[in-house]
């Protein structure tokens, strides 16, 4: 068993998903064989082994520390039942566009606006995985403003009220669109976009942009450049705005998206978090079950590091130049780890 089937290893419906999941003991037993699927492994000194104690932490037989499954995750000393971050997880990627916060505390009936919230963005933070692998292939690059309410700002790069986002999108052969990637730029210098690319591109890649000065010099850094005038297209009677397909779709589906799922309501601080939820959906748009996109997020929350509010109030802010991932590819979590021994709930699934 190397792939999470529906029905044993994610509910396939609103329906299972109740049923699995009525009390916290259901939860915290769920996340316990996400956490650890080989059994318990300290995380202070690595040991495997170790027992539950009455108050249903782990005692390591190793050092003797005493932990629990959420701790160190991003439900670490969470006050919020598990069985409501598990309904706001499985509302959340259930749902084709997501939910806004407004909607969730409706559904939940959970009095405060913060609580949800910052729940929401607890699970946004776990999107992106350390190490997830670059765009290949052909690559479709361009930057655009995303962001903000306010309408009538044109293209061009003049400064608006709206956060200049970089955006990559893979091309397919013979058709169709591969993945994409989101980030907010600094500004359009060639730094800055240079840095967008090799961040998010695989050396190698053929990348394809308009004529702007700050995509110059792609060669040196490795990629097949081929930029596209717009000069040249108007010259030809053709709409400049069509030399970007990919880019200029992914660019409308996410305005889309911010305005229609999320009324607008998303400040610049915290569009960078938004714009990761928007790339997930959009790289798994083909996912034939919700139940395992729901399935995949928990196994990522587990795996992250606790957020603090803190630190969600800050927001992320675009940096001048993104840091450049790891050189060696990841692989989905699911496919390094050895196959799970004890399949969850094979005994009353
Ligand atoms: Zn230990």
């Amino acid at each position: 068993m190397g792939y999470p089937h529906a029905g044993k290893h994610y509910p396939r419906s609103l329906g299972e998903f109740r049923a699995w999941f009525q009390t916290d003991a259901d939860c915290l037993d769920y996340l316990e064989w996400l956490r650890w699927p080989a059994g318990f492994v300290c995380p202070a000194c690595g040991e495997q082994g170790g027992w539950r104690l009455a108050d249903a932490r782990f005692k390591c037989s190793g050092c003797g520390d005493r932990t629990s499954v959420t701790a160190g995750t991003i439900f670490d000393r969470t006050r919020t039942p598990l069985t409501v971050w598990f309904t706001a997880c499985w509302l959340f990627t259930t749902g084709k566009d997501g939910i806004s916060a407004l909607s969730l505390k409706r559904t939940l009936e959970i009095g405060s606006y913060q609580t949800v919230w910052a729940m929401l963005h607890r699970l946004r933070s776990v999107l992106v995985r350390p190490g997830r692998e670059r765009l290949a292939g052909i690559v479709e690059v361009d930057e655009s403003y995303i962001g903000g309410t306010e309408p009538g700002l044109r293209g061009g790069r003049a400064k608006g009220k709206k956060v200049l986002t970089g955006i990559a999108v893979e091309l397919l052969e013979p058709r169709g669109y591969g993945r994409c990637r989101m980030a907010p730029l600094a500004d359009a210098s060639s730094a800055s976009l240079h840095a967008f690319i090799t961040g998010h591109v695989e050396q190698g890649a053929t990348v394809i942009t308009d004529g702007w000065q700050g995509y110059r010099g792609l060669e040196k850094l490795g990629y097949r450049h081929e930029p596209r005038s717009q000069r040249a297209a108007r010259a030809r009677g053709e709409d400049p705005a069509d030399l970007l397909p990919a880019v200029h779709r992914v660019a409308s589906l996410a305005k889309r998206w911010l305005l229609g799922t999320h009324q607008g309501s998303v400040d610049d601080a915290h569009l960078s978090s938004y714009l990761n939820e928007f790339v997930f959906r959009f790289n798994r748009r083909h996912s034939r079950s919700r139940g395992m996109v729901f399935y995949r997020v928990l196994e990522l929350a587990v795996a992250h590091d606790p957020v603090r509010y803190r630190d969600i109030i800050a927001g992320l802010r675009p940096r001048a130049v993104p840091p450049t991932p790891p050189q060696s590819c990841g692989q989905p979590p699911s496919l390094e780890r050895p196959p799970a021994n004890r399949p969850w709930r094979t005994g009353s699934g």
